[in-house]
């Protein structure tokens, strides 16, 4: 990581205090590299995958660059999901804390139109959202680019790979053609080249060494031999315990057969993959973040926009179909200088896949042995916390403090025993520990909130 710090650029005062106040001290390689650029109007192509900082990067970017007096969209940023939109939102909200007034609006699929049409009505400066959902507003004229000063294609990769393709032009269409355009890739197939042939003038490349390298990340590889793959993935969970797991496989099919198989032995597993109904991707989603779940097995595409801050395990279940969604996978450790682990299970027919990994990598990878049957016997650890789901939400203006006073008034519980708080528009979760799930319900059950009784259920 580059020592250069976020002082050295062209940023105004409110943003670079902020930036002290929020810990980041330092810049990370992706931002020391593509942030003067971005902040010299140029177009940018950046390498960038989630946990290296490129969201700051081109946050930082979009908000020196916006005039908050006028109340016009002026930046633009498309991602592949939902959940990557919510956080890239988040971030910006978070460097933006600093400059009065900013207005970010997500505008995602899989949420109501009518709701996002009255925010729309009300105005915003920065957009953030996915493509399908974005060219609809477009198509019934509730969305103008016109005053789009900043276009960021987020994951473009993964964006051209769940077919926006279409979308992406025709939203490119309705922005200036003098904007400047920032795409950040994790990979760079021909199609990528193409699309920025296109839609981006003389743009700076910005490759950036690997931050998933061999210094944060253990990357551990297994012959299964005649383990069978399940087992071999119970091995590895059992003898390294850990708080949060990603296990990646291929089809959304497996996803939810080893996840079953998973819960079956005693492990707290849930699938996730593009077949959930978005409510329950989000529920899946929000109890893996606030601890109550250990295991996620999840696709490559449903796992994007994952952002768990100390994901302490990836397992491949097999080879990622090629070197960069490995190294992509992996790089979900060990992230923000967390120690991770990487474990990746092959048979004997994919050993030319390994071969093909150190090949691209520029080194060897030792073969181990997976843990002794022996670590099957120890009792299996259950996750710290319990998720709650309360039926008001937002639109119910309930707060995260109306549901902390909730549970901790009258010497109820401790603040310490609660976790996460998350709100959606009709219905709210709070983690709670695991030992105090009943004392949790009762509180919760018994008081009110904004003066109404509530149900609420365990999950
Ligand atoms: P991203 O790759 O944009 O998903 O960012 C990964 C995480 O790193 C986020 O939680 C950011 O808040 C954090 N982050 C980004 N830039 C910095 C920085 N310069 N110093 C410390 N943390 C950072």
């Amino acid at each position: 990581m580059s020592q250069l710090s976020f002082s050295s650029l062209q940023l105004q005062s409110d943003l670079l205090n902020n930036l002290e106040t929020l810990g980041y001290t330092s810049m990370t390689e992706i931002q020391s590299q593509s942030l003067p650029h971005i902040l010299d109007g140029n177009d940018v192509i950046a390498q960038g995958q989630t946990g290296s900082g490129k969201t700051a990067a081109f946050g930082l970017g979009l908000l020196e660059k916006l005039d908050v007096e006028r109340f016009r969209i002026q930046s633009l940023i498309l991602c592949p999901t939902r959940e990557l939109a919510d956080q890239v939102a988040k971030e910006i909200r978070k460097l933006g804390r600093g400059i009065h007034n900013i207005k970010v609006l997500t505008l995602c699929g899989g949420m109501p139109l009518g709701p996002q049409i009255g925010s729309l009505e009300h105005g915003a400066h920065i957009v953030v959202g996915t493509p399908g959902r974005i060219e609809d507003h477009l198509r019934k004229g509730k969305l103008k680019l016109d005053h789009v000063n900043l276009l960021v294609l987020d994951e473009a990769d993964r964006m051209l790979e769940m077919g926006f393709q279409d979308a992406l032009d025709a939203i490119i269409e309705c922005t200036p053609s003098e904007r400047q355009t920032l795409l950040f890739s994790a990979t760079f197939p021909d199609q990528i080249q193409s699309i920025a042939k296109r839609i981006m003038k003389q743009p700076v490349m910005v490759q950036v060494a690997s931050t998933h390298d061999s210094t944060s990340i253990q990357q551990h590889v297994y012959e299964i031999g005649d383990i069978d793959r399940l087992t071999a993935v119970r091995l590895l969970l059992m003898q390294h315990n850990p708080e949060s797991a990603v296990i990646f496989c291929t089809t959304k099919r497996e996803t939810q057969e080893i996840a079953d198989e998973l819960r079956r032995y005693g492990f707290s597993a849930l699938a996730l993959n593009g077949d959930l109904e978005q409510k329950d991707r989000d529920q899946t989603l929000t109890r893996f973040m606030n601890k109550s779940i250990s295991v996620l097995v999840a696709t490559d595409v449903a796992a994007r926009g994952l952002d768990v801050e100390a994901l302490d395990m990836v397992i491949n279940y097999q080879f990622a179909h090629d070197n960069e969604v490995h190294v992509h996978r992996i790089g979900r450790t060990g992230r923000a200088g967390n120690q991770g682990m990487a474990c990746t299970l092959y048979d004997e027919k994919e050993h030319y896949k390994l071969d093909a990994l150190e090949a691209y990598l520029g080194h060897s990878i030792e073969v181990e042995s997976l843990p002794s049957f022996d670590v099957l016997d120890k009792p299996i650890s259950v996750p710290l916390m319990t998720t709650l789901r309360i039926d008001a939400g937002k639109k119910q203006k309930i707060r995260p403090g109306d549901i902390l006073g909730a549970l901790t008034r009258e010497n109820g519980i401790a603040g310490s025993q609660v976790g996460k708080i998350q709100l959606a528009p009709n219905w709210a979760y709070v983690a709670v520990s695991r030992d105090i799930v009943k004392k949790a319900l009762n509180m919760l059950e018994q008081g009110k909130l904004k003066g109404r009784k509530i149900r609420v259920q365990r999950l």
